[in-house]
């Protein structure tokens, strides 16, 4: 009869108290920003659904801790390793150790909601993430990170790091009690751009254009291609063979439109009319913001920003930063009726 009761009391221990002890508690810090939203739901980029593989493990302060699969690309290993601690590589690879503190800590945020949504939304078998810009997220190793920097400032820029990491433990962006997909760039030029205009698709409710100041007193901000109509054609004719301009016709080479942010959504080459973020692509530009001049023989980008445009700027976060806005209000800036929560 004894054995019964503690059979019973086990099973309700099972069935109802560890569930509740691990389901995710989430707890709003901040949420502002009152934008116009796109009624559309945000896009499942995946098929995969949500496989979390998480392993919680008691730490000193009884924290559940989080362990993700990284591939590392290069030597298709896969590494199983705790989150908060990963992310110590992912932000020091991603944001200069130099960048204000709350700037830094905005993007131990971001990283850590990109890192859940990919959880969610699987890219490689058998692993949550890559360590890949291209792909996923960058990573770098401590060694690696630490080999790079002065020496005398090791010690400091890696503490900053991982304060940052530590300050804003286990917090993430949701909309809708999901964590967002959290697109970020270097430079947003001053304005950030829709998602649809650089990858087609929809959009995301809280992907919208703002403005930023104080983008423009980075290095990232301008920048400059030129090329003759020689190499213009060349670069051109690797895609389109049957490409023709005549270059003593000023409307042969003319931007057609422009996306809602500013950036050139069409543009004009001779018989083709191709997309500014190929144009980009094409020509190596920093990004589809640009005009055009033309000097002698010559054609000219005039670039703006650095990177795609949408989400968070990075050079934003630390000018907002740097006018005293904290992390929080950075990212409710940047990423429209968010909430931060705590997982
Ligand atoms: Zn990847």
């Amino acid at each position: 009869m004894k054995n019964i009761s503690l059979y019973i009391i086990t099973l309700i221990s099972i069935c109802f108290i560890l569930p509740a002890i691990f389901t995710n508690s989430t707890k709003t810090v901040s949420a502002n920003e009152t934008n116009e939203t796109n009624s559309k739901p945000p896009e499942q980029t995946q098929n995969e659904t949500a496989n979390t593989n998480q392993t919680q493990e008691n730490t000193q302060n009884n924290n559940q801790e989080i362990t993700i699969k990284l591939l590392h690309h290069q030597t298709g290993e896969i590494e199983e390793v705790n989150l908060e601690t990963y992310l110590y590589n992912v932000v020091s690879a991603e944001m200069p150790a130099t960048f204000e503190k709350e700037a830094l800590k905005a993007q131990a945020i971001v990283a850590r909601t990109y890192t859940m949504y990919k959880i969610n939304n699987k890219k490689h078998e058998n692993s949550d993430i890559c360590d890949d810009s291209n792909c996923c997220q960058a990573w770098v190793s401590k060694e690696e990170r630490l080999s790079r920097w002065e020496e005398s400032k090791r010690e400091e820029n890696w503490n900053k790091i991982t304060e940052s990491v530590n300050e804003t433990k286990g917090k993430i962006i949701t909309y809708q009690n999901q964590p967002i997909n959290a697109f970020f760039h270097s430079n947003s030029g001053g304005t950030t751009e829709i998602p649809v205009n650089v990858w087609g698709g929809s959009n995301y409710p809280y992907l919208q254009i703002v403005q930023t100041s104080g983008e423009e007193g980075y290095t990232q901000y301008a920048s400059e291609a030129e090329y003759t109509h020689e190499e213009i054609l060349q670069k051109l004719k690797e895609k389109y063979q049957d490409i023709q301009i005549d270059f003593t016709k000023d409307e042969q080479i003319q931007i057609l439109e422009h996306t809602e942010s500013g950036r050139v959504k069409t543009i004009k080459f001779g018989n083709h009319n191709i997309s500014g973020v190929e144009a980009r692509s094409i020509f190596g530009l920093k990004s589809n913001n640009f005009e055009i001049e033309k000097p002698e023989g010559k054609i000219k980008f005039k670039v703006k920003g650095y990177g795609h445009g949408v989400g968070m700027s990075q050079t934003g976060a630390d000018s907002l930063a740097k006018q005293g806005q904290t992390a929080e209000q950075i990212i409710t800036h940047f990423y429209s009726n968010v909430e931060i929560t705590t997982i």
